[in-house]
């Protein structure tokens, strides 16, 4: 078995966005510029924007991180993201979801300047990634896609299960993973919580990507020898053992399912910081 390591691999991607960032200077062109809005103080939101920032002086970005309260109204953050649509300083901007239960989320992504939309998430730049047209695709399954290639990992003709069919990772890493491209050609399966015999259709998988956000759900008996497995979930389950109460689960059970794969990704260290690496990416091919 062998680890896919997301913290080397990211480490290696920002070395090389420094590196373009650097010859951007010494040419005088402009310095790559990521905003991001935080409403509200959710505990896990306010780590991913905080380290999304500390990302960003990492590689020699600019960064503004624009936190507003929690009874923010639609209305004053449609105004926010509208300074920053006009704003020619800022290449690229996220607003970190959720957003608070009266704000409509879907409202509020498709007022995103589609070219300063470093996410990923307009419909006009997932319409652009579906017609495998030149777009910024959406971080975590671009980081995935990136590990699969970075690890020479075959793709063609193998039988992919997706677990989890969210906007954000599930459905494009499906759409993705279809498609003529490097890590892609593969026979794809989309699986979610209707679906039946999922213990069969894993146990035909090559490569299995979960992202479903249940703890070690994925067990070792569910998968077949020398399996590919690309682990998204992130869950806080509380453990009092921890100095700061709570653990990070995967949600692939680690100790049965390492013992069968050929590759793995450990959570934490595995997709995170590569989703937080292909962000600046994104930031970078924005500015450019
Ligand atoms: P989500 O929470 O929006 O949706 C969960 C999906 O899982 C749904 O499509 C649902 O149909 C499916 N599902 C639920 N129960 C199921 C079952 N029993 N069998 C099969 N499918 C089932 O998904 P999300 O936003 O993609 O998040 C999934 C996990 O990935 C979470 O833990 C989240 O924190 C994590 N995540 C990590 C990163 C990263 O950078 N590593 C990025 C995004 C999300």
């Amino acid at each position: 078995m062998q680890l896919i390591d997301g913290k080397v691999t990211a480490a290696q991607i920002k070395e090389e966005i420094a590196k373009a960032v650097q010859n951007r200077k010494e040419k005088g062109l402009k310095t790559p510029h990521l905003a991001a809005i935080l409403v509200g103080s959710d505990g896990a939101s306010m780590t991913y924007v905080n380290s999304k920032v500390k990302a960003c002086e990492k590689v020699g970005f600019n960064s503004t991180l624009i936190d507003l309260p929690e009874d923010t109204t639609e209305e004053q953050l449609l105004h926010e993201i509208e300074l920053l649509n006009k704003d020619p300083e800022i290449d690229g901007f996220i607003v970190q979801l959720p957003l608070p239960d009266a704000i409509n989320e879907q409202k509020v992504l498709m007022a995103i300047n589609p070219d300063k939309d470093v996410d990923g998430f307009h419909p006009t730049n997932v319409g652009k990634m579906t017609l495998e047209l030149p777009t910024f695709l959406p971080a975590t399954p671009f980081g995935i896609l990136e590990l699969l290639e970075r690890y020479h990992i075959e793709t063609s003709g193998k039988n992919v299960v997706v677990i989890g069919r969210s906007h954000i990772v599930g459905r494009p890493m499906s759409i993705l993973l279809s498609q003529k491209r490097k890590a892609g050609n593969a026979t794809v399966t989309l699986t979610h919580s209707r679906t039946k015999n999922l213990k069969d259709i894993c146990l035909q998988a090559d490569i299995i990507i979960v992202a479903l956000g249940i703890p070690e759900f994925l067990t070792g008996d569910m998968v077949k020898e020398g399996v590919v497995i690309i682990d998204v979930g992130i869950t806080r389950v509380s453990d009092a053992t921890k100095k700061r109460g709570y653990r990070l689960a995967g949600d692939v059970d680690f100790e049965t399912v390492s013992k069968k794969a050929s590759y793995i990704t450990p959570v934490p260290g595995g997709v995170g910081p590569m989703t937080i690496a292909m962000l600046l990416k994104n930031t970078l091919l924005a500015c450019q």
